[in-house]
């Protein structure tokens, strides 16, 4: 970790043994909660309730607007290649776009298990970061289920690149029982966003506080490209962060290094992906979605691996 590095109160566990149970409960949301809002995307209306789910359920959609109301996992088993963003889909027409917030607010805050009922094909928007999920979840608050997460303890180096090698994300065994993250931004010298690099560890509080207000951002340059594949046509400076060649156009960033904030909060929605909580450290050059995605992918395999040769042992 750099000099950045924050240490949270995360449950200690320096053994470095693959599946102790940390001992923290698994979670559900106490109540009903709803929202509704507009996806950032395709600009759809959706309105949006988190429903309580037992042990093991994992975080799982009801697209309740399809026939059938069909369900589909929050699993990267069902992501779809898509730019800029994560989208699941379990058969065609039944995909739920943009579910990397949720993920990680859900994630953040430590909501193992929910339903997440959606009348539309993407989640809400609204300012661009996941504080609003997490506002609403934390009004009306967690409970403990009767029993105790399945954590994947990472215990050996994983790496992951894009093809061009440009992109890494390698993953580290770490001291404490918690998911910590460490992100490098860099578009280059001579890019309008300077680089900039975070280091966190992903408790509850921590999450909330420091990551959950971050919101995403897009470069000018990209603009006119995502508006000809039709996305974000609702969108203005005042809804989305624009980095532009002479800076922040027409808003105010909540912190200095906010968008490193986000890429560190877009790594826990898509980790999330691998559907158990990880306790390990993730080194990210320049991630996005895909490679997160490509990571969450590896988990799976070594979470299905290590728990078959701990069942035959
Ligand atoms: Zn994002």
């Amino acid at each position: 970790m750099d000099d950045s590095h924050v240490h949270s109160d995360c449950d200690t566990g320096p053994e470095s043994k693959s599946f102790i149970p940390a001992g923290r409960p698994q979670n559900t949301v106490a109540e009903r909660v709803e929202f509704r809002g507009r996806g950032m995307f395709h600009g759809i209306e959706a309105t949006v309730v988190l429903l309580p789910a037992p042990a093991d359920t994992g975080i799982v959609f009801r697209r309740s607007d399809l026939a059938g109301s069909p369900l589909i996992g929050a699993s990267c088993e069902y992501v779809a290649r898509e730019p800029r963003r994560t989208v699941l889909e379990a058969a065609e027409g039944v995909r739920i776009e943009t579910v990397e917030h949720l993920m990680a607010a859900l994630a953040g805050l430590h909501v193992d298990n929910c339903i997440v009922e959606i009348n539309a094909p993407e989640l809400p928007g609204f300012d661009g970061s996941c504080r609003p999920f997490c506002d609403e979840i934390l009004a009306v608050g967690t409970v403990a289920i009767d029993a105790v997460v399945n954590s994947f303890v990472v215990d050996g180096i994983h790496t992951v690149q894009s093809a061009d090698r440009a992109q890494t994300l390698v993953l580290r065994p770490y001291l404490y029982s918690c998911l910590a993250v460490t992100y490098h931004l860099d578009y280059g010298r001579h890019a309008p966003l300077l680089p900039q690099s975070m280091s966190a560890e992903i408790s509850p509080e921590f999450f909330y506080a420091e990551i959950s207000g971050a919101r995403t951002f897009v470069l000018e340059s990209e603009i006119s490209m995502l508006r000809k594949m039709g996305y974000g046509g609702h969108l203005t400076a005042r809804d989305i962060v624009i980095v532009g060649n002479d800076g922040i156009e027409n808003n105010t960033l909540r912190w200095p290094d906010e968008a490193v904030r986000h890429k560190i909060l877009d790594s826990v929605g898509d980790l999330a992906l691998a559907g158990t909580p990880v306790y390990g450290h993730v080194t990210a050059y320049r991630s996005g979605h895909r490679l997160n995605q490509k990571l969450a992918g590896t988990i799976t395999s070594l979470v299905k691996r290590q728990r078959f040769n701990r069942a035959m042992a």
